[in-house]
């Protein structure tokens, strides 16, 4: 049977970068196998959950590049994908769990719950309160608030072995009777994400190993129903440098603020997949290496920590590589960049033209952007420093004539750019340095560029000549 894989994010917020990772493997064992990877919106609590933040999750999704072939906007054969729709197929299930005797409706008040608990600690402040089977055995079942709980058996051990972490195996007495159904009637989370992943197919479950102390739960309600169990894969964390949880503090943990920042999509999930998988010392990975190479006997349940500049490092070599970052890729990237600097869309070539010559540098779309906008403003902007070192009158004047030169020449290449100028400026008793040092600030308007005669190409003849020509306004 093909795997079916699943991602389950609870709408509360943005995709955060270890969500991501979970979904990732989830997404990679699919596609590697030519299975099925459903997205599936856990939005049981109302309270918490909201349809902009299921859209920012989608769109996370759509900016990684994880397509989902079963879910919301997708649709499929198992849906509705929502949990909040899903409500009257819980009802009729636990129903089906009350009258055989599985669950039971529960009608302490929070009162009376609270006061056990309260009464608990005074006897013993350590002790962990359980709730006592108070409703366990009650026969009759009047028309009250009530949740509903599991009824756990009270002695033997559920025990599976997970992918990751091997045999695990919980005594069931250390189970109290857990709560399956709220008191508005809203299911909890382990049972509509027992029933889901059953009635969706899952054939494996991979979450993050803080979800291991609920698998013997679920477990437990895969029996008490009658079902058989998916496998289980639990993954390692991602943690802050320090070892605690990853938060803000330490770094975006919104996949939406990795785009923000112009990091390339590609590159937050090679770095994200060595939270838990590795292949050999390789450190770079392309998407499609990614899902060609992943395994699960390649996870470990090592837990990481997330390190910036090792992300950033990533990053860099994913922006450089053409063969990771194809132009015409990095072109259409780096455009909101450029108009977030209010430089209108230059052409598509003339921007695929511009970005080898920055590429080597730019660790960010964003840097990128910055590095490429004086082809791009008309005049560049300038740079005192740059023109109070590099350029005075002469020098501008110089290239007023330097202009008149070229504009008779034909070819406007590189190489006959430079043997252009290098005659010019030897028949002027002058190195060539002296020329090209002034050009570049009449050009781009800074002391750094890319090589002065590529840059002349990408801006082209017309634009290049008008350029230099202005250079006496510039002093
Ligand atoms: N909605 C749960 C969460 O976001 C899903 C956990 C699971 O994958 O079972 O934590
Ligand atoms: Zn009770």
């Amino acid at each position: 049977m093909k795997p079916r894989l699943r991602f389950a994010p609870s709408p509360s917020g943005y995709l955060h970068i270890g969500g991501a990772r979970t979904a990732l493997f989830n997404w990679l064992w699919a596609k590697s196998q030519g299975g099925v990877f459903v997205l599936r919106v856990e939005d049981t609590d109302q309270e918490r959950s909201s349809i902009e933040s299921v859209r920012a999750i989608l769109d996370a999704f759509v900016w990684l590049g994880m397509d989902w072939d079963e879910g919301p906007e997708v649709g499929g054969p198992h849906g509705p994908y929502f949990q909040s729709e899903r409500k009257a197929i819980y009802r009729e299930l636990v129903e089906g769990l009350i009258s055989k005797g599985h669950a039971y409706r529960c009608y302490c008040t929070k009162e009376e719950l609270d006061r056990a608990r309260e009464e608990l600690k005074q006897r013993n402040p350590k002790a962990q309160f359980v709730y006592p089977g108070t409703c366990r055995n009650r026969t009759d079942q009047p028309d009250l608030p009530h949740v509903v709980r599991f009824k756990s058996p009270r002695d033997g051990v559920t025990e599976f072995v997970d992918k990751v972490f091997g045999p695990i195996s919980t005594p069931n007495a250390a189970q109290q009777d857990f709560v399956l159904v709220r008191t508005d009637g809203y299911p909890l989370y382990n049972l509509a994400a027992t029933i889901d992943d059953h009635l969706m197919d899952i054939t494996l479950v991979a979450r993050a190993r803080d979800h291991i102390g609920n698998t013997p739960q679920q477990l437990l309600i895969y029996r008490a129903l009658g079902w058989d169990p998916p496998e289980f894969a639990h993954l390692p964390m991602m943690l802050s440098p320090k070892g605690e949880k990853l938060s803000k503090r330490h770094t975006s943990v919104s996949v939406q603020d990795y785009r923000d920042r112009g990091y390339p999509a590609a590159a937050v999930l090679n770095y994200i997949v060595r939270f838990g998988w590795s292949s050999g010392d390789q450190e770079i990975f392309s998407r499609d290496e990614l899902v060609r190479l992943f395994s699960w006997d390649r996870v470990n349940k090592s837990d990481g920590k997330f390190d910036d500049k090792k992300f950033a490092d990533v990053a860099f070599e994913h922006l450089k590589r053409a063969e990771l970052t194809p132009l015409e890729e990095y072109a259409k990237n780096v455009q909101p960049f450029l108009a977030e600097r209010g430089l209108t869309a230059p052409g598509p070539r003339t921007l695929a033209a511009a970005i080898p010559g920055i590429r080597e540098r730019a660790r960010t779309y964003r840097d990128a952007a910055a590095d490429l906008d004086f082809y791009f403003r008309e005049p560049p902007e300038l740079d005192v420093k740059a023109r109070d070192k590099l350029l005075n009158a002469e020098g501008a004047a110089r290239l007023v004539e330097l202009a008149e030169t070229l504009a008779g020449r034909e070819g406007w290449n590189a190489t006959d750019l430079e043997a252009a100028v290098r005659e010019w400026s030897e028949a002027r008793g002058l190195a060539v340095k002296d020329v090209a040092q002034p050009a570049r600030v009449a050009l781009t308007g800074r002391s750094a560029s890319p090589p002065l005669f590529e840059v002349m190409v990408v801006l082209g003849k017309e634009r290049s000549l008008a350029r230099l020509r202005r250079a006496p306004s510039l002093v």
